[in-house]
């Protein structure tokens, strides 16, 4: 339908005979694949236990489970996120106290309006690394101190970004990472739960199978016979044909991540003399992984913004918001608070297209009819 469209798939052959091979094998739940993703993304990540889940938002209720978040808690969270991020505090009853984003170059959750927001009853604040740009994990890992709060870190967009020599995920208790059709590695739907903590582990584990001892796997290899329950745990696991997903997406990572950054350079060349605009992270000091190129529109509003995306939409450009802010949906207004710049910027924020396959003719194109419609 448009001739550019936000995100494209780079799917190819390997992905197609990795699920075959899978479906030929007859083990098609949790088993050989997800194990070797697992070990895999563990030695990628530089971390003890990468544990496979059916999505991210699982891996976010698991993490706060796991770090015995219950009800009356309150978890610190950014509004400029997707859903999930915060609906996961719900799931265990707590209660979500947004706070702002830095600035309107830098969406990263504002630690100087975290420290604002911590209570007594602050027991731990979720960190997105939005774009794959990392947060201010110095300042934030400073405060859990100080205030004994857990950090877990939404990563979501982040399976290959850095932060002082460390990977995205690997620097709070517990990180999370998505593998959802429109991230830079997917197998439609998928997640990982990240930790250097034996007992969080070990805790994940049970509670992604019913909080059971033993697994289908391990019983017919014959490592196991019989199981016990020992935690009201859930459904949570990712099945094989997804692991061999995983896995074959998985090693186009590096190559995904190299190419991101050239196309995101591109765009910063072609967009460089537009002045009614913000580029995002212009400065920004750590690898990323691009997950998205977002803009903020300057002296705006969100009429203006709409039209402009509606004229883009018309010269064949998919473009989106990322993200229309949490705390302004229906089910959060309970949970409303002043977040001025997370306001301005939902309002006014247009992510322009970019994936694998995206072209440098398509970049210079969408940087042309943006610049003709401002
Ligand atoms: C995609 C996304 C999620 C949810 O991931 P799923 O794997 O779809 O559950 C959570 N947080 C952020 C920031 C995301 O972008």
């Amino acid at each position: 339908m448009y001739k550019i469209p936000l995100f494209d798939l780079n799917y190819s052959k390997e992905e197609e005979e990795a699920v075959l091979k899978t479906l030929r094998s007859k083990w098609i739940s949790m088993g050989p694949n997800v194990s070797k993703l697992e070990e895999e993304f563990a030695k990628h990540l530089n971390i003890k236990h990468a544990i496979a889940v059916t999505n991210c938002t699982a891996a976010l209720h698991l993490a706060l489970k796991i770090l015995g978040i219950k009800e009356g808690d309150e978890v610190i969270v950014p509004s400029l996120t997707f859903v999930a991020t915060v609906n996961a505090v719900r799931y265990v009853n707590a209660i979500p106290v947004f706070a702002d984003i830095t600035s309107y170059e830098d969406f990263s959750i504002d630690p100087a309006d975290i420290e604002t927001k911590i209570t007594s009853r602050t027991k731990a604040i979720i960190a997105m690394h939005y774009g794959g740009f990392a947060c201010d994990m110095n300042r934030i890992m400073e405060l859990a101190k100080k205030y004994n709060i857990f950090v877990v870190e939404d990563a979501a967009h982040a399976p290959d970004s850095e932060y002082n020599g460390n990977k995205l995920g690997t620097i709070g208790d517990i990180g999370c990472f998505s593998f959802f059709s429109n991230k830079n590695i997917t197998c439609a739907e998928g997640g990982m739960l990240a930790t250097n903590n034996d007992e969080y582990a070990k805790k994940a584990n049970l509670l992604r199978a019913h909080g059971m001892t033993s697994l289908s796997y391990e019983r017919a290899k014959g490592h196991a016979t019989k199981y016990d329950v020992i935690e009201l745990g859930y459904n949570y696991r990712m099945d094989d044909i997804r692991g061999a997903l995983a896995l074959t997406q998985f090693k186009k990572l590096k190559e995904d991540v190299k190419k991101r950054e050239k196309l995101r350079q591109i765009y910063l060349k072609e967009l460089e003399n537009i002045d009614n605009i913000i580029i995002l992270y212009k400065n920004h000091p750590y690898k990323s992984t691009n997950y998205i190129f977002p803009i903020v529109l300057k002296n705006s509003n969100v009429e203006k913004r709409d039209r402009i995306r509606q004229k883009l939409a018309e010269a064949g450009i998919q473009t989106s918001v990322q993200y229309p802010a949490v705390h302004r949906f229906s089910i959060y207004e309970k949970y409303k608070v002043d977040l001025p710049i997370t306001e301005y910027v939902t309002d006014n924020e247009i992510t322009l297209p970019l994936f694998y396959n995206l072209t440098t003719n398509e970049i210079k194109y969408i940087s042309k009819t943006l610049r003709n419609i401002l």
